[in-house]
C-alpha cells in the first residue's frame, strides 16, 4: 500500500512515473539492460537526456539564451559554485536572508567572496516574512543578488520576484521549481536540487544565462565550472544517469498534466485547502505571514505540543507519513510538492479534523 508521503525531500514522486520506471527497469527501451547499466555516451541515453532537457525547457519556457545543466553536488554544491563562477574573490555580492537555506548559502559565499552584503534579514519576524519589494536596498555593482524564493523549512515564500536591474538575480528554487509558471528571463541563474519537485536525489538542475558563463575564477575544479559543463553537455564526467532519466519521465508526466499553468492551479488549491483548515481550526496554527505562505511546505503547530507525538503516530497509522517539522523548528510540516495528489491533502485535512475532535 502506498502512503501519502509529506516528506520535505527526498519527497514523494508521481505514482504513474514510478510505475513506468518499474515497468522498464529490467529492459530499458529494448536494450536488455536497465537504464542504470547503459553508457551515458550511448545514443539511447543521450537521446533520453536531450529529451529531458527539451521537456524542461518547454515546461518553463526557457529562452534560447539560457543553458540548462544537469549537475551533481546538490543545491549545497551550488552555494559554492555560484560565487566561484559569478564573482571574483574581491567583489561584492548581495544576499537576502529569509531563513535556514538562505543562511547556508550566505555561509558558503562568505568563504569565497570578500564582501557578502546581507541586504535583507527577516530575523526580527522569526523568519515568518519576506522583505517588502520596495524596501530592498541593493548594492549597485554587486556581482549578483541571491535569494531563496521558497524556504523549505520555514514555509516562507516570496510572492514576487525581486527587481535587480542590471545585477543578475540568482534563485535557489530547490523546493519551488516547476510548481507554477515563472518568467525565466527575470533571472540570471536558477538552481534546484532534484529531490523535491523533479525526481530522485543526486541531480541538480542549473538554468543559467549565457553571458554569465565563462567567467569562472581560475583554479576552479572543472566539474564546478559552468562553461566546462555546458561545453560537454553536462557530461564532462559521468552524470547521475538514473536521476536524469527519471527527471525526464517526471517532466513528461507534468506536460501530460497540462503543464505548469494547470499544475500551478492544482498546487494553489491544495495549499488553500490546508491553510484554510489550519486557520479555521482554533487548534492548529501556522506562523507565516499570510502573503508569504508557501504553496509547497506548510509548517503548523498543535495548540498543545504534548500531543505532537500522538499526532504523528496516529497520522502514520492512517497512512500519512513524514509530517514531523524540521528538527530545528519542531511541530509539524506537510510538504505538498507537485507529486502530492489533491487526495493526499484532503486526507490530511480530514485526519486533522478528526484528531482535533478526539483530542481538542
Ligand atoms: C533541500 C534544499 C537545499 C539543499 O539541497 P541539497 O541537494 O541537499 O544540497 C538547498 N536549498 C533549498 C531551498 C532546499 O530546499
Amino acid at each position: 500500500m502506498r502512503v501519502f508521503n509529506f516528506a520535505p525531500g527526498p519527497a514523494t514522486l508521481p505514482a504513474p512515473v514510478l510505475e513506468q520506471a518499474r515497468d522498464e527497469l529490467l529492459d530499458w527501451r529494448g536494450s536488455g539492460m536497465s537504464v542504470m547499466e547503459v553508457s551515458h555516451r550511448s545514443k539511447p541515453f543521450i537521446a533520453a537526456a536531450e529529451e529531458a532537457e527539451a521537456l524542461l525547457r518547454e515546461l518553463l519556457s526557457v529562452p534560447a539564451n539560457y543553458k540548462v545543466l544537469f549537475l551533481q553536488g546538490g543545491a549545497t554544491g551550488q552555494f559554492a559554485a555560484i560565487p566561484l563562477n559569478l564573482a571574483a574573490a574581491d567583489s561584492t555580492v548581495d544576499y537576502l536572508n529569509t531563513g535556514a537555506w538562505s543562511k547556508k548559502a550566505i555561509g558558503e559565499a562568505k568563504r569565497l567572496v570578500a564582501r557578502v552584503n546581507v541586504v535583507a534579514d527577516e530575523a526580527s519576524s522569526g523568519y515568518t516574512t519576506v522583505p517588502e519589494a520596495a524596501a530592498l536596498k541593493l548594492t549597485a555593482g554587486a556581482a549578483y543578488v541571491h535569494y531563496t524564493p521558497n524556504e523549505t523549512i520555514g514555509g516562507v515564500e516570496f510572492p514576487y520576484v525581486p527587481a535587480t536591474g542590471a545585477v543578475p538575480l540568482v534563485a535557489d528554487m530547490s523546493s519551488t521549481i516547476l510548481s507554477r509558471p515563472i518568467e525565466v528571463s527575470k533571472f540570471g541563474l536558477i538552481y534546484a536540487g532534484a529531490q523535491k519537485n523533479i525526481g530522485p536525489s543526486g541531480l541538480t538542475v542549473v538554468i543559467v544565462r549565457d553571458d554569465l558563463i565563462g567567467k569562472a575564477r581560475s583554479g576552479i575544479p572543472s566539474v564546478w565550472d559552468y562553461k566546462a559543463m555546458a561545453d560537454e553537455g553536462s557530461m564532462l564526467n559521468t552524470p547521475a544517469t538514473f536521476a536524469w532519466y527519471f527527471a525526464g519521465l517526471v517532466f513528461r508526466w507534468m506536460k501530460a498534466q497540462g503543464g505548469l499553468t494547470a499544475i500551478g492551479e492544482r498546487n494553489r488549491a491544495k495549499a488553500q485547502l490546508l491553510y484554510a483548515a489550519i486557520d479555521g481550526s482554533g487548534f492548529y496554527s501556522n506562523p507565516v505571514a499570510v502573503t508569504a505562505r508557501s504553496w509547497m511546505n506548510v509548517p503548523f503547530t498543535l495548540r498543545d505540543p504534548a500531543l505532537d507525538k500522538t499526532f504523528l503516530a496516529e497520522a502514520q497509522a492512517a497512512g500519512l507519513t513524514n509530517l514531523a517539522g524540521h528538527r530545528s523548528a519542531g511541530g509539524m510540516r506537510a510538504s505538498i510538492y507537485n507529486a502530492m495528489p489533491p487526495e493526499g491533502v484532503a486526507a490530511l485535512v480530514a485526519f486533522m479534523q478528526e484528531f482535533q475532535r478526539r483530542h481538542g
